[in-house]
């Protein structure tokens, strides 16, 4: 199965993939890691795209485009796809039908997870993520969680994005720009709107009764 995550940054569609991804043994495809990867590894793109994140704007869609299509057709994962972070745009939505079309792929579930603002912003502010093994954690809520990390606290980073400034411009882009893609989606039998603002644990037991129906 192919599923996509919607949701506004901080709606905790990064934790919800790493969870069904281990799981159901799918390949969660975030975007935003590539797009993070590129930063880290100081590659040509990476230089170009660095200020645009760290503002927090959208990459534009010619190179999001590009690593989607790469990193879907080099995967060994057919139809075991997670998109994370992918499509952000009505026309990101339209390319990405088309290259699974061209595939003989589909997408089987839509999982929106609905967030309101303040949550976000909490979420967004206390998250920090390991460099070494891409689990994210909130500094403020998962205390024990930290202490026992198996790569232990000095991989711990926040995110350079993940700042009150910039949390603003993210959110105007998601209402300006993602907001449209659920109506572009939210008729199909196969969108699934869940509560966001629940426990983690609370909301993975939903998102897997969804998807073993
Ligand atoms: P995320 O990790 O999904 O929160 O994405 C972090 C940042 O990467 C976003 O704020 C954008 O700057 C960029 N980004 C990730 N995915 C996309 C996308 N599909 N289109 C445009 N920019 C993206």
């Amino acid at each position: 199965m192919n599923l996509i995550l919607l949701g506004p940054p901080g709606a905790g569609k990064g934790t919800q993939a790493k969870f069904i991804a281990n799981k159901f043994n799918l390949y969660q495809l975030s975007t935003g890691d590539l797009l993070r990867n590129e930063i880290k590894n100081k590659t040509e793109l990476g230089k170009k795209i660095n200020h645009i994140i760290a503002q927090g704007d959208f990459v534009v869609d010619e190179i999001v485009n590009h690593l989607l299509k790469t990193a879907i057709k080099s995967s060994n994962n057919r139809n075991n796809i997670i998109f994370d972070g992918y499509p952000r745009n009505i026309s990101q939505a339209e390319n990405l039908e088309v290259i699974l079309n061209e595939d003989n792929q589909s997408i089987n579930f839509i999982l929106f997870l609905k967030v309101t603002r303040d949550i976000i912003e909490n979420r967004i502010l206390g998250r920090i993520t390991c460099e070494k093994c891409n689990t994210t954690f909130n500094k403020y809520l998962d205390k024990n969680a930290i202490e026992k990390h198996k790569c232990g606290n000095s991989y711990l980073k926040k995110r350079e994005d993940d700042n009150k400034e910039v949390i603003i411009t993210r959110y105007e882009e998601y209402m300006k720009k993602t907001k449209p893609v659920l109506d572009f989606y939210s008729s199909r039998s196969y969108f699934h709107e869940i509560d966001g603002s629940q426990k983690i644990e609370v909301i993975t037991n939903k998102i897997e009764q969804i998807l073993t129906v």
